[in-house]
């Protein structure tokens, strides 16, 4: 009887393979046509700086307007993006409107400090050309590199290359800054902070939605914002959903924050109308 059992748990099992691996194929031929159909846009999410209330910069966030499936997450396209490579001609597309943007609103804005963040995949990461392609973004855009910020994950950073290191020193002595994104998640080792010149932790958001319940996520919070400050680093705060880990991250110090307490990623141009009105938090 659990041979039959698992025979047919099997045949579940294989269909929903199946299911799944049409899904897959389907999302990559629609996602090699979504650039040219201009299917792609970026939005932006504040990030707030806590000490002043007022916006520090935003963080670029890919969104897909598929024609059926209606707006798919990064979450599910990306991946595929990475799998199949097409995440290099997305992630400078993404990048270009990005500081194309930023630069906009310093035409708009003047005196406007606000930086943009962009991510950027192990893939990207592990380009040849990576100084080039952010030197070639920046330039066309007319944005100077202390504007820019690349959030990397710290299993990228951990897998990286002598040459990605190179491209972070050229990048570098342009100011671009580099943050460790979902900072406490990745890897226990932390032998890569002093091997890569790091300005900012951003700390993930399961710690933060957790702090307020969970006296432990309280207190590795705090030990992200000690860590920060010794190694003389910035630290943002992901994922703040309710005022009560607002107020408890601006007791703790941290630099910024980031979530839906504050603003969800929205398009440019509420994004536009976010820096117009002037929010302080
Ligand atoms: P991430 O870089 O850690 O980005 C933060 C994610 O948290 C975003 O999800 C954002 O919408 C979400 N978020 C912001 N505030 C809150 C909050 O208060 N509560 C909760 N629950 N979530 C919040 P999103 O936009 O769906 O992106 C998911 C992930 O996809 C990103 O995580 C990033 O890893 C990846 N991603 C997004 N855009 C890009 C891109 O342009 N390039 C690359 N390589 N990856 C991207
Ligand atoms: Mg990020
Ligand atoms: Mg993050
Ligand atoms: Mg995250």
């Amino acid at each position: 009887r659990a041979k039959v059992q698992g025979k047919g748990h099997c045949e579940v099992f294989d269909a929903r393979m199946h299911a799944f691996a049409i899904n897959q194929l389907n999302l990559e031929t629609d996602l090699r046509r979504a650039l040219e159909r201009h299917e792609l846009a970026v939005y932006y999410q504040p990030l707030v700086n806590l000490a002043n209330g007022g916006i520090e910069g935003f963080e670029a966030l890919a969104r897909w307007q598929h024609p059926e499936r209606g707006l798919v997450s990064p979450l599910e396209f990306i991946p595929v993006a990475e799998d199949t490579g097409l995440i290099v001609s997305i992630g400078r597309w993404i990048m270009q409107e990005a500081c194309r943007q930023l630069s906009a609103w310093q035409a708009q804005f003047p005196g406007l400090q606000a930086k943009i963040s962009v991510n950027v995949s192990g893939v990207q990461f592990a380009q040849p050309d990576l100084a080039d392609t952010v030197l070639q973004v920046l330039e066309d855009a007319r944005l100077e590199g202390r504007y820019l910020k690349l959030e990397i994950t710290e299993s990228v950073l951990m897998h990286s290359s002598e040459g990605a290191n190179a491209a972070l020193g050229r990048l570098q002595k342009r100011e671009v800054q580099f943050l460790v994104d979902d900072f406490g998640t990745g890897y226990s080792s932390l032998s890569y902070l002093h091997s890569f010149p790091i300005d900012v932790l951003k700390i993930d958001a399961s710690f933060v939605r957790r702090m307020a319940v969970e006296a432990k996520h309280d207190e590795i919070v705090q030990a992200i914002v000690a860590l920060a400050r010794s190694l003389k680093m910035e630290v943002i705060a992901e994922g703040v959903e309710t005022l009560a880990s607002l107020a408890r991250l601006r007791e703790l110090k941290a630099d910024f924050g980031q979530g839906y307490v504050f603003s969800p990623p929205v398009d440019a141009q509420a994004a536009t109308h976010l820096l117009a009105s002037r929010p302080h938090w």
